[in-house]
């Protein structure tokens, strides 16, 4: 494949409410599209490091991009050769490789016309399990899952609100309680006895990052599985989180741990070990979040995924949700565009 043009545009959409991380208030999600081309088809990818999460900042992406841009104008490279070059350039950013992986395969699937997963995997499945969202996704919706955001209010509160939600939702209806790492370890013992009582999928990120020791302790004091997220950012942290046994749910976002090559190696590591796999948006838009798509069913993901996120953001989107099922789009490549029309 001949590079022959490369964009890179910035955009900044702000977010249907105001979105909370760990690492304070978000009113808008930022990032890049990158636009690749090798003459006669354009490959698309979205590159948005989620503060909080991500290490990079968007001046490192963009500079990775710049390099990347340089090195490839104009050459030609094979697949291999191609993706080699990715990775060079965008040692730790991680949401470029995901970006500059994601064009290149969306090339060579309109190349070969068929969709971008089963350039990854022949076998990739037609559609991917997702999560509801609780205050975005309401009952009658058919979600079995539904992610419910908790940490940030007292413990009676909490308990009256899950009470709440399953009367709203159902008693046969999961509930994954994120905390994104609110508690210290006596606090989450306290809050994940008082949840045992509800129907829970599992707890996410209850305590910091990188208090792996403390989550191991904390899985001898409750039935309820132990998910991460914020420790896992790329393969090294999976090892980390593996031999401390911190976790038995692994949550990973590609746009933080770097794209379908590295995903792809951190999946095979954990599911060796017979750990949970979900993967999530990184709240992309629908550029991003597609990719995500593919990449769970190129691996075959069956957990719900955190992959129905596209009603948190200002944006168009054309990827259907229904009874807690999305189909990947079957266009060749990645299927969707990007939103020219937005104002950014
Ligand atoms: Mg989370």
């Amino acid at each position: 494949m001949k590079i022959e043009d490369f964009t890179v545009q910035q955009f900044s959409i702000p977010f249907v409410k105001p979105f909370i991380t760990s690492a304070g208030t978000l009113t808008h999600r930022e990032g890049y599209w990158i636009t690749l081309s090798d003459g006669s088809v354009r490959g698309i990818g979205e590159a948005a490091p989620l503060p909080g999460f991500s290490k990079e900042t968007l001046q490192e992406v963009r500079y990775a991009l710049e390099g990347f841009h340089q090195a490839a104008e104009g050459e030609y490279y094979d697949r291999d050769e191609l993706l080699s070059l990715i990775q060079v350039h965008t040692e730790e950013i991680p949401s470029a490789r995901f970006a500059l992986e994601t064009a290149v395969f969306d090339i060579l699937a309109q190349q070969k016309n068929i969709p971008l997963a089963k350039v990854i995997n022949p076998k990739a499945t037609a559609e991917v399990a997702v999560n509801g969202i609780a205050g975005i996704h309401f009952p009658g919706d058919g979600f079995s899952v539904m992610k419910v955001k908790t940490g940030f209010r007292n413990l009676f509160d909490e308990m009256e609100n899950m009470e709440y939600l399953t009367q709203s939702y159902g008693a046969d209806v999961q509930f994954r309680l994120d905390c994104n790492g609110a508690f210290d370890l006596p606090r989450a013992i306290r809050f994940c006895k008082e949840m045992e009582r509800f129907n829970i999928d599992y707890v996410e990120q209850p305590l910091p990052a990188d208090a792996l020791e403390d989550l191991a302790e904390l899985r001898f004091h409750t039935k309820i599985p132990i998910a991460v997220d914020e420790s896992l950012t790329d393969y090294s942290s999976a090892e980390m989180i593996l031999e401390s046994q911190a976790a038995e749910v692994f949550i990973i976002k590609p746009m933080v741990s770097g794209g379908f090559i590295e995903c792809e190696n951190i999946i095979k590591l954990i599911q060796s070990e017979n750990i949970r796999t979900v993967i999530t948006s990184s709240f992309e838009t629908q550029v991003g979040r597609t990719s995500c798509l593919h990449l769970t069913a190129a691996n075959h993901i069956t957990e719900a995924c955190g992959l129905a996120t596209g009603e948190l953001l200002n944006e168009p989107d054309s990827i259907q949700i229904k009874l807690g099922q999305i189909e990947i789009p079957q266009l060749p490549g990645l299927g969707v565009s990007i939103n020219e029309e937005l104002e950014l």
